[in-house]
């Protein structure tokens, strides 16, 4: 079989069939990878692949928003700097545009971490290079397991200062009027509703929002905090509590 010894080998020599894509694993989700740096995108595929996942590959904005467009993927792996008209920060600000596909960004310096978060692209999380990519597969699927949690058994609609956050529609009204926020500043925003009163540590908010796996610190913490202020002003009781953390109500 000559067609077979030629087919191109990918990090796990070549698919039963001669078909360039890794077959799909039994409800393996599809995450797309956006990255021109081959080292580092093979490096992800490998791990992610390995932990069950079906990885695409692309090398520049334009055919990651394809992918993501024809396959549905279950999250996106972005890196900042792409060759091109369009850069990471572009796709991330498209992509958010589109829905709630989660989004987690590869970043080259820790200055861009506060933007990559923030109110304008609102990624769900972050790695800056170099990372490991064990710590990266565990985050990414720190973020799965959060996106498919099932709904909460609190009641659906919490009411603080002049806040509500409406946990069933994943919602946040400020005067009957729905404000913007992105996933992981709802679920922060919930996470200090369902125990308000309670001055909670950062550590604790990383448990109870990112998960107990998640490797962040606790800056990650203060951005979204920011966040929330700069969104709800004054009509969000949210107090910083030193040598602590943050209470609200
Ligand atoms: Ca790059």
């Amino acid at each position: 079989m000559r067609a077979m010894d030629a087919a191109p080998q990918g990090p796990r020599g070549p698919v039963p069939g001669g078909g360039r894509l890794e077959p799909m694993a039994p409800d393996g989700d599809t995450i797309v990878v956006v990255e021109d740096d081959h080292n580092i995108s093979e490096l992800v595929a490998l791990y992610l692949r390995r932990d069950g996942f079906r990885v695409l590959q692309a090398d520049d904005a334009e055919t990651g928003l394809a992918y993501v467009a024809r396959e549905r993927p279950k999250l996106v792996i972005l890196d900042i700097g792409l060759p091109g008209e369009l850069d990471g920060l572009d796709v991330c600000r498209r992509l958010r545009a589109q829905g709630q596909l989660p989004v987690m960004m590869l970043t080259a310096r820790d200055d861009e971490v506060d933007r990559v978060l923030g109110l304008e692209l609102g990624a769900d999380d972050y790695v800056t290079k170099p990372f490991s990519a064990r710590e990266l597969v565990a985050r990414v699927r720190a973020i799965l397991r959060r996106a498919g949690a099932p709904p909460a058994t609190e009641p659906a609609v919490l009411e603080v200062g002049g806040i509500e956050v409406d946990t069933a529609r994943r919602e946040v009204r400020r005067d009957g009027q729905a404000v913007a926020m992105t996933t992981r500043e709802f679920d922060l925003l919930a996470f200090l509703a369902l125990n308000r009163g309670l001055a909670l540590s950062r550590r604790q908010l990383l448990d109870g929002v990112w998960g107990e796996d998640w490797y962040g610190d606790d800056r990650t913490v203060d951005v979204h905090v920011r966040q929330l202020r700069k969104k709800l002003g004054r009509d969000l009781p949210l107090t910083t509590v030193w040598g602590v953390g943050y209470r609200l109500g």
